[in-house]
């Protein structure tokens, strides 16, 4: 499958996310406290390459991709190198928000299923101390059926788009370069997509 189709089923499968977020959202009240970008910086945020193929892909259509990619090779920090720190108390944010990867989109308001096969919503301390009142209706409700978005079912369907790049569980910043070399590869001996795309 070209580079391109397998961008446009994982941009896919994020818009169903997005609906199905909404609404969970929506329904559980929780929201992430405003400018906080706290998750974004635990060292050991693991991520497959193919959730930030459209980040790549995006990149590469700019012009990008090579000189983020040597940014990525010379990084010795482990934190996302997409991640922008505003102050030293944690108040930051992706830069490239658009195009975050899939455990970016999950983490916070979707669930993990427990060691007794019951769902269990995985959120930061933040919004599980801050807003514990939800927090804790939310996660009664969860076991009572209210609908939330499952770790396990978005990185299968994640997987069946391409097994190879979807079921690889690495550091965040090796995510990126791998992302980026599968572009970069892919189009080391092929005719670079319609210059019309620039703007996406
Ligand atoms: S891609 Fe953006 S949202 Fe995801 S970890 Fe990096 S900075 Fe955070």
């Amino acid at each position: 499958m070209s580079i391109a189709q397998r961008v446009a089923l994982v941009e896919k499968l994020f818009h169903q996310l997005e609906q199905e977020s909404a609404q969970f959202e929506q329904a559980s009240g929780l929201s992430c406290v405003s400018g906080c970008g706290k998750c974004c910086t635990y060292p050991n945020i693991e991520a497959s390459p193919l959730e930030f193929l459209p980040w790549a892909f995006h990149l590469f259509l700019n012009g990008e991709a090579e000189n983020t990619l040597n940014l990525l090779k010379k990084t010795q920090s482990k934190t996302c190198l997409i991640y922008k720190s505003l102050s030293l108390t944690g108040q930051g944010r992706c830069s490239n928000y658009k195009y975050r990867g899939l455990i970016c989109r999950l983490f916070g308001f979707a669930a993990n299923t427990d060691k007794y096969g019951n769902l269990r919503l995985a959120t930061c301390k933040i919004i599980k101390e801050g807003q514990a009142k939800k927090y804790n209706s939310t996660d009664e409700a969860i076991t009572k059926g209210l609908h939330v978005p499952v770790f396990t079912e978005y990185y299968m369907q994640l997987n069946q788009i391409d097994f190879h790049l979807g079921n690889k569980i690495v550091p965040v910043n090796k995510a990126l370069q791998m992302a980026l070399e599968e572009v970069l590869h892919y189009y080391a001996y092929r005719p670079s997509p319609d210059s019309a795309k620039k703007c996406i």
